[in-house]
């Protein structure tokens, strides 16, 4: 029988609790945990989804440039060479960094550093403002929509 692991959805602040079982397919079964204060064993659709995450199928393990293989010496080479013409040409501003929400704070560090402390510009964002922006904004206005009180009916007499 496969060990339970309590664990921590990684995806965003509220930091709910996670029961993850490994199962005879080789995946990983998803459950909210009922112990866990953050949602008492529920899960957003990200959250119950974590299970498909887990799989290496179909991820890019390796540098790719122009979609063939190559070394990371090699890939960053590239890189920083074209970002050093692009700013040559264009300047600072003509760069700009959309950053995975699930980065740590010390990959935010090194991230905003390069942006703002080398390149010389503030073109930085993540995408935790649109995603958790839109999980947020897209349910609260169904909600206020279904909750709003009808107006009056209105008929003769
Ligand atoms: S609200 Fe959803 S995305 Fe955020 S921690 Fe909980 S399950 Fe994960």
């Amino acid at each position: 029988m496969s060990e339970t692991v309590r664990t921590t959805c990684p995806y965003c602040g509220v930091g709910c609790g996670v029961l993850a079982t490994r199962n005879a397919g080789g995946g990983v079964d998803i459950a909210g945990d009922p112990e866990h204060p953050a949602n008492f064993g529920r899960l957003c659709t990200k959250g119950a989804a974590l299970g498909e995450t887990v799989s290496l199928e179909g991820r890019v393990l390796k540098p790719l440039v122009m979609g063939e293989p190559t070394n990371w010496d090699a890939a960053l080479d590239l890189v920083a060479k074209r970002f050093s013409q692009t700013i040559a040409e264009h300047g600072p501003d003509s760069i700009a960094f959309y950053v995975s929400g699930q980065l740590l704070t010390e990959d935010y560090y090194v991230a905003n550093k390069l942006m703002k402390g080398f390149i010389g510009s503030a073109n930085i964002d993540t995408n935790s403002r649109l995603c958790m922006a839109s999980s947020v904004a897209g349910p609260g206005r169904v909600i206020t929509i279904l909750a709003r009180p009808r107006a009056p009916q209105v008929g003769p007499g």
